[in-house]
């Protein structure tokens, strides 16, 4: 590829240790689809955030902990995890700007989740309380980070089903939070065998889409889940050749 694009990846934060850090999986995915990843600092500022995001082609929500419930206008639940409030605000408003100003981004796990929550949607805060009318399967694997755990169906015309080429999809599973109501103009593009909402992509844009699965744990086992990551690379570069 000529133009390589950068794509601005949003890290973990570990506020003991005051470190910043990322899996490897995101970065050497990115790499292997074709686009230069860098690793964004955990800063709040917007004007440094809007500075932050006029040198990059993409972004890359990671997965995470979980959202801070006051962006969805409930109170925190026992059930609901860890918060990262630096990561909250950045990622939010990262987010909310690129869907808004069409620059291609792709939401991992906690990604899909902050994605919805930036647009005005919400989240189960945990969906083995919280779901009461389904008999759900299991989404918190204790099998390896790789290993499938359960298929998804790729809506019909989606880009995540172009970008996969296939109808049923095995995934991993390491979440305990999904989207409960999609936020307005966002289509349901994947689900679990129990209605879980897999993934989600903002309709009218280039490349909006949200996956509830890590492609970047599976990769390099199946193949299969980089051309998610390549999708998204290519959408990025072509962002990045029109601005
Ligand atoms: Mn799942």
């Amino acid at each position: 590829m000529k133009n390589r694009p950068l794509i601005g990846i949003t890290p973990f934060y570990d506020y003991d240790k005051g470190q910043t850090y990322i899996k490897r999986g995101y970065c050497e995915g990115i790499v292997e689809a074709g686009g230069v990843p860098v690793v964004l600092p955990v800063v709040c500022e917007e004007e440094l955030l809007s500075d932050l995001f006029s040198h990059i082609s993409g972004l890359l929500l990671a997965g995470g902990p979980d959202v801070d419930a006051k962006y969805f206008s409930e109170p925190n639940m026992p059930c609901n995890g860890t918060i990262s409030p630096f990561r909250d605000a950045m990622e939010i408003y990262l987010a909310r700007k690129a869907i808004s100003e069409g620059m291609p981004v792709l939401g991992i796990c906690r990604g899909i989740q902050v994605m919805n929550i930036a647009m005005g949607g919400n989240i189960y805060q945990d969906i083995y309380t919280q779901v009461r009318d389904k008999a759900l399967i299991k989404h918190s694997q204790e099998a390896p980070t790789w290993y499938p755990a359960h298929e998804v169906t790729l809506e019909e015309g989606s880009k995540i089903r172009q970008a996969y080429g296939v109808e049923k999809l095995e995934v991993n599973s390491f979440h305990h939070q999904a989207l409960k109501d999609a936020a307005e103009g966002f289509e349901i593009t994947a689900g679990a065998p129990d209605g879980t909402i897999e993934a989600v992509e903002y309709n009218g844009h280039p490349f909006a889409v949200g996956v509830q699965w890590h492609p970047e744990l599976m990769w390099k086992e199946d193949r299969l889940h980089l051309k998610l990551f390549e999708a998204f690379v290519e959408s990025c570069a072509l962002y990045g050749n029109a601005s």
